[in-house]
């Protein structure tokens, strides 16, 4: 059975959807659902459980995954800036804070780093066409 090129899919979706030079891309949260399920199957082979967004006007990082280990209820979320300079950017920071989404839920809160196991997805995410532990974001 032929196996379907997956790289092929992430890459076309962001040339078929890149803006101009020059035009930002304002983050919805449509683009957040949709890009969110792309990657989990993409990347995560869907073992991502949803997680809500928020959006914010960000000073120092891109985006950041927001969790709550002392409580007993699961309050994670991905928030995410309100604009990027383009919507690649924006993917690859949103693979990033699904990264420590799988950490988080697979490994638990004291793993949410940058360390070895990130840096494996980092390497899976580039065989897809995507940039991350490049761009700035926590
Ligand atoms: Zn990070």
């Amino acid at each position: 059975m032929a196996r379907r090129n997956k790289s092929n899919r992430v890459k076309k979706l962001l040339k078929a959807e890149a803006k101009p030079k020059g035009i930002e891309y304002d983050t919805t949260l449509e683009d957040c659902r949709k890009w969110f399920d792309i990657l989990n199957e993409e990347l995560f082979d869907n073992s991502l459980s949803h997680v809500p967004f928020g959006f914010k006007w960000l000073r120092v990082c891109w985006a950041y995954y927001e969790y709550f280990p002392k409580t007993h209820e699961r309050g994670e979320s991905i928030i995410m800036h309100k604009r990027y300079p383009s919507q690649r950017l924006f993917v690859e920071c949103l693979a990033h804070e699904m990264i420590h989404h799988w950490q988080y839920m697979n490994l638990g809160w004291r793993k949410v780093d940058h360390a070895e196991e990130f840096l494996d997805w980092c390497k899976k995410a580039k065989s897809i066409g995507l940039r991350i532990g490049e761009e700035q974001s926590e």
